[in-house]
């Protein structure tokens, strides 16, 4: 029943399906103030020959045109990876109101690791951080993608 597992059932979905395209998984949702899904996609770096088509990025842009606006006050978003800072930056900007995440990225995560982008005083819009939804599936998923071409 939990509104928060099932945003995070969807944004793994998405992850499930870029890692069919050959794309690293992660998957990420938008969820409109009231609870309903606006944007949901996984990254499509390699599709588009674009570093910046992370999944959060992906989502926010389609977001923004279904709502025509740059800003989305009181939006969620679901990702099942630790946004990098490009992506941590971006939700800032959007003024998303609560980031939901699932497994950690020491390696290249910017929330909780490395440039710590909403703890930086130049951020002007901090969401409200909830960390660690579904990180075992979310895990398992980048486990499973990175294994083979170790
Ligand atoms: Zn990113």
């Amino acid at each position: 029943m939990s509104p928060f597992r099932s945003h995070m059932d969807r944004a793994l979905a998405e992850a499930r399906a870029a890692a069919r395209r050959g794309e690293v998984p992660v998957g990420a949702v938008v969820v409109a103030p009231g609870g309903r899904i606006v944007a949901a996609a996984g990254n499509r770096t390699r599709e588009l020959a674009d570093p910046t088509a992370h999944a959060e990025i992906l989502a926010l842009r389609a977001a923004c045109a279904e709502a025509r606006s740059e800003r989305l006050p009181g939006y969620d978003l679901y990702v099942t990876l630790e946004p990098c800072p490009m992506c941590a930056s971006a939700i800032g900007q959007a003024r998303i109101a609560r980031l939901y995440y699932g497994a950690a990225d020491p390696k290249s995560g910017g929330v909780a690791h490395g440039a710590r982008v909403f703890a930086h005083p130049q951020s002007h819009h901090v969401p409200e951080v909830y960390d660690g939804i579904a990180e075992a599936e979310a895990e398992a998923l980048l486990k499973a993608f990175f294994a083979p071409r170790r």
